[in-house]
């Protein structure tokens, strides 16, 4: 019997993609110090001990200073004050060397989320988290994407998935990927046909079965499976998960939402986790800054 092999899709390489911006970037940033004196700077603040915040925020300075920005975390005890947190944020966005502030969230139970991401000055909202950048988002003008979003577009375009008329399936509308997506990818840059679906929606497989690019953020290890997902589909898997894994010193793996080895072997592309959509967010956090710097130094 003759055996035919199993056709896999390609790998969107979300580390290999985002170590080519990084270097682009590196150039960029290098550029801006020389016409303008200095780097551009990013404060990233850390409010508590939230133990996977503080690794997330030591990887964006660490990643920031590699590129040559001018980068550093600002750590307030847990017992910090709204009112601190405000103050310390007025001081940031009246900073004249400091182009882009990011808020490590979630942060402590007594302060309000909503109220710190409406204190960062919009023009340095690296995180793209703003109502004034989210409303920009949604009427394609302009202003600084959420990273993983951004992420994701930057995958598709570098490896010329033509999205126009394609049918969009995201599953998953939270405010810093699901939603935003949805809006991103049917605009007139991208000309999806969108659908948006969440944990109401009725029959998922049914959607994503008709889905010809698949963005999934729900944080369910497995919740896509080979049946799910159409012939030659695209798929992104934003999901990140820790399911144990004895067999590791830590003890865990990390995977996506989408039982990656079997969707593979139907995608025509899909990236994997890690090493896929990640990689990326923490990319477009650089880019952001870069593009804060130059639009603040444009209009001083
Ligand atoms: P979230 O945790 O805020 O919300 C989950 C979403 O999934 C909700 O909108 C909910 O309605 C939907 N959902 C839950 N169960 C569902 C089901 N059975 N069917 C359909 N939809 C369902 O979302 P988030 O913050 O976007 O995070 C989602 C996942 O993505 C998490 O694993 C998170 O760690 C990961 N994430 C990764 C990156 C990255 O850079 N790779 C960035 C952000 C989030």
């Amino acid at each position: 019997m003759t055996e035919f092999p199993i056709p896999r899709a390609a790998l969107l390489d979300g580390n290999a993609l985002a170590a080519t911006i990084r270097s682009e970037l590196r150039d960029d940033v290098a550029d801006f110090t020389r016409r303008y004196g200095r780097p551009p700077g990013l404060r990233v603040v850390l409010v508590g001990e939230h133990p996977a915040s503080a690794s997330y925020v030591s990887g964006k300075t660490q990643d920031a200073r590699a590129v040559g920005l001018d980068a550093a975390t600002v750590a307030l005890p847990e017992t910090t004050s709204e009112a601190e947190l405000l103050a310390l944020l007025d001081t940031l966005n009246r900073d004249d060397a400091v182009d882009g502030v990011l808020v490590q969230l979630p942060l402590p139970p007594h302060i309000r989320t909503e109220r710190i991401v409406e204190a960062i000055a919009p023009e340095k909202d690296v995180d793209g988290f703003h109502p004034e950048n989210v409303g920009r988002a949604f009427t394609d003008t302009g202003g600084l994407l959420p990273c993983t979003p951004a992420g994701i577009l930057e995958l598709l375009e570098r490896a010329d998935v033509a999205t126009r008329g394609l049918h969009a399936v995201v599953v998953g509308r939270s405010l810093i990927v699901g939603k935003p997506m949805a809006s991103l990818l049917s605009s007139p840059r991208y000309n999806c046909t969108v659908t948006l679906t969440h944990r109401h929606t009725r029959d998922l497989a049914a959607f994503t079965r008709a889905a010809d690019l698949l963005v999934v953020a729900v944080g369910q290890p497995g919740l896509i499976t080979a049946d799910m997902v159409k012939d030659g589909a695209v798929v992104i898997d934003v999901g990140i998960n820790r399911v144990d894994d004895p067999s590791r010193e830590r003890g865990y793996k990390l995977v996506g939402d989408v039982a990656f080895d079997d969707v593979a072997a139907k995608a025509r592309l899909i990236t994997p986790v890690p090493g896929g959509v990640g990689p990326m967010t923490r990319a477009m956090l650089l880019r952001n800054t870069v593009q804060a710097a130059r639009a603040r130094a444009a209009e001083p």
